[in-house]
């Protein structure tokens, strides 16, 4: 018996069509084309990949939970992978192929939920990890999803509006036969937004009539739930404040810096602010600033929402990124992309907390280190969980044709956002353990019950 009702054909996985529960455990090669391209890797990011990042937690719960080797080889494996071209003709009047991927990672708990990455860096392995990180975080937060993981190694700011939409719907095309709103729906990530996902959603009504629950993260006017866009940053704000109440800090105290000032950065920035924090340095991929009189996040999202690189903005100095970290602060948020905090920086960051907004972004070795420097960390599998929260919400009044108002939407978020941050505060503390190792544990064992209960594994 299988957990996944897929009943269209199946969609071949690997390049040899052999599952993935064998070897390592890692799944099949990465044949995908940034394996043989230089890795373009920002400057600031490590070496390591998200997927050995995401590896080596699961691997050190596992461990720490006495799972059994073989549970814990399905588990480090993916369902199913998928690997489809998505050839578009460019200005240039060229076709150019880009490789779209989804990955579903487990689906015991729920039709498999994730976002869609488009990204030149994206690649199987990436989109893997997120896959996975996925199945953790929804688990961990109490919703009845599984995780998954969606991308097209594609640079969006280099696609006018008709070719961001033809990439759009030529990889919605592809992957349509395992998605839809019982089995697999994506959502926004790095590079896609509410636009794309009205394109996805118009695309798969085409196919199988007008179905808004089979993405999430849409536009207002297309059944988009209030609230869906700040999600992700207002849960990391919730996280913060219940460290705040925990360790009796007063957030109008405190001071913040952002690194990644796109969806989630600016709104965990702006309602920050809300709470009378003062944001001191904040970055974007063209740069970063600094001000420790403080820098107006409202003023600096109109900014960027003008196009503007953050750089430029006047009322603060530009600063390198590398300096960002050595920022004085209270609560660093990196909201960028994964391993960003890594070996060889770790040491430089001079917060009393980081709340991870971004999926990954610190390898285990930054984590050991900013362990030693007591720094407190709010991993990402329960601080950016707001987003997956607020899509469920969205999948939920589609499913009724209902909708919330962005209150009712707000204090659910709190509430569940709140459960899960007790149930990880009071395991670690019981387990004298980091919050990641608590969160990671409270994850698998809950995946591996429902696994268990339905039969999928024994
Ligand atoms: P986004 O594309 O809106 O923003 C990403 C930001 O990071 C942009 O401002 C970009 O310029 C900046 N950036 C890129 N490279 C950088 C670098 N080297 N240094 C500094 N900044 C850099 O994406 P987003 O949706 O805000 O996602 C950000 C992170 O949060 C990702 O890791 C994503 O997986 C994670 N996340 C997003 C959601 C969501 O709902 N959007 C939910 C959970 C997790």
């Amino acid at each position: 018996m299988t957990f996944d009702e897929v009943s269209a054909e199946p969609v071949d996985t690997t390049e040899s069509g052999v599952p993935h529960t064998e070897g390592d455990g890692h799944g099949p090669p990465d044949k995908s084309a940034r394996k043989t391209e230089e890795r373009r890797g920002g400057p600031q990011r490590a070496e390591v990949s998200n997927y050995e990042i995401v590896s080596h937690w699961f691997g050190q719960a596992a461990e720490r939970l006495e799972l059994r080797d073989d549970i814990a080889a399905v588990l480090r494996s993916s369902y199913r992978e998928v690997q489809v071209q998505v050839p578009v003709k460019l200005q240039d009047d060229r076709i150019h192929v880009f490789s779209g991927y989804r990955v579903q990672h487990n689906g015991a708990r729920g039709p498999y939920k994730g976002g869609i990455r488009f990204h030149p860096e994206v690649d199987l392995d990436e989109v893997r990890a997120l896959a996975e990180l996925m199945t953790w975080k929804t688990a961990i937060v109490g919703i009845p999803y599984g995780g998954a993981k969606g991308g097209v190694n594609v640079e969006p700011s280099k696609l006018n509006e008709d070719e961001l939409q033809a990439v759009s719907r030529s990889f919605m095309n592809k992957i349509e036969k395992v998605l839809g709103p019982t089995r697999d729906i994506p959502a926004p990530d790095v590079g896609t937004n509410a636009q794309v996902m009205a394109w996805l959603m118009d695309e798969y009504g085409k196919l199988h009539g007008h179905s808004p629950a089979c993405v999430t993260g849409k536009p207002i006017a297309l059944e988009g739930s209030y609230g869906r866009e700040a999600a992700t940053g207002r849960g990391v704000v919730y996280m913060f404040c219940e460290v705040a109440r925990e360790r009796d800090i007063s957030p109008s105290d405190t001071t913040f810096v952002v690194q990644g000032y796109g969806n989630v950065g600016s709104w965990a920035a702006r309602l920050m602010q809300e709470l009378g924090s003062r944001m001191v340095g904040a970055s974007d991929g063209s740069g970063a600033i600094r001000n420790d009189h403080g820098i107006d996040a409202d003023a600096l999202a109109e900014h960027s929402r003008n196009g503007g690189a953050l750089r430029e903005f006047d009322s603060a100095e530009e600063i390198d990124p590398d300096e960002l970290l050595e920022t004085d602060c209270d609560v660093f948020i990196p909201a960028a992309l994964g391993g960003m905090i890594h070996k060889q920086n770790a040491d430089r960051l001079r917060c009393r907390m980081i709340v991870e907004g971004a999926n990954s972004p610190t390898t285990p070795a930054a984590d050991e280190i900013l362990q030693e420097k007591d720094i407190l960390v709010v991993p990402d599998v329960m601080a950016n969980a707001g987003g997956v929260i607020v899509s469920y919400f969205e999948w939920v009044q589609n499913l009724q044709h209902f909708r919330w108002d962005e209150r009712e939407v707000n204090d659910r978020l709190g509430n569940i956002m709140r459960r899960a941050f007790r149930e990880v505060w009071s395991r670690a503390d019981e387990g004298d353990v980091s919050l990641r190792t608590a969160a990671y544990e409270l994850g698998i064992e809950r995946v591996v019950d429902a696994a268990q209960t339905r039969g999928y594994i024994s």
